[in-house]
């Protein structure tokens, strides 16, 4: 194994473990997943973070093929299809985190209620269709919900959110969970006052540039 193979192996095993630490994800709930190699390395299915190796990780090669000890996640084809695709996407996560899910067990997209929503691509984040875990169905349904954008809710299931890598995805992951409970929070207090068309889209502009280097800044 290359040492780059074994460093992004271990990099999404910690990933994984940090869903469960950041509350995102309990037990075997959720997945991730980071290119490589033409394809992608993928969490096993039906086992809980802490009890993974690295070696563990299923590699999904780029003609589907899976390769390791374990069988891939169930929803492999999720993030195979995102990554077809989404050619932004360098890492996915899902999770069954408390307040994404609760909006999606709602089935409601979410409304510009507050400006942070610009940071996930658009006025809004959708939520999908509902389809069964696990099949080719629940991936269509995803893949049509993030159009757009970078994350959506699963009805009745949970939400997916892609970055960069891995730790982009994290990061993001965090920030689209504490943006669901903000506007669950908010929810319990009426109805929210929404931003216009033309304040989202003031968002979206300031945000091409936001928290980049200077240099790059133009
Ligand atoms: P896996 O353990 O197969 O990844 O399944 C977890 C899950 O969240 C299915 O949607
Ligand atoms: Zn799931």
């Amino acid at each position: 194994m290359s040492v780059s193979e074994a460093s992004l192996r271990a990099e999404l095993l910690a990933t994984s473990r940090a869903m469960g630490s950041a509350g995102l994800n309990v037990g075997t709930s959720g997945n991730a997943s980071v290119r490589w190699h033409g394809g992608f390395l993928v969490t096993p299915s039906g086992l809980a973070a802490d009890a993974c190796t690295s070696g563990d990780m299923a590699w999904i090669d780029a003609s589907d093929r899976a390769h390791g000890p374990l069988a891939p996640s169930s929803e492999w084809m999720l993030h195979r299809d995102i990554y077809a695709a989404r050619p932004d996407a360098g890492a996915i996560l899902h999770a069954h985190s408390p307040f994404a899910t609760a909006l999606a067990c709602q089935r409601i997209d979410i409304p510009p209620f507050h400006y942070m929503i610009a940071r996930f691509g658009g006025h809004d984040i959708r939520c999908s269709r509902y389809a069964t875990f696990g099949t080719q169905a629940l991936s269509d349904a995803a893949v049509a919900a993030l159009a757009g954008r970078s994350a959506c809710l699963l009805a009745n299931h949970g939400m997916l959110v892609f970055g960069r890598d891995l730790a982009h995805a994290l990061a993001q992951a965090v920030e689209f969970e504490t943006l669901c409970a903000q506007y669950w929070h908010t929810r319990q207090l009426g109805d929210p006052v929404l931003l216009s068309t033309a304040e989202m889209d003031e968002v979206i502009d300031r945000f091409r540039d936001y928290g980049r280097p200077r240099e790059l800044a133009d």
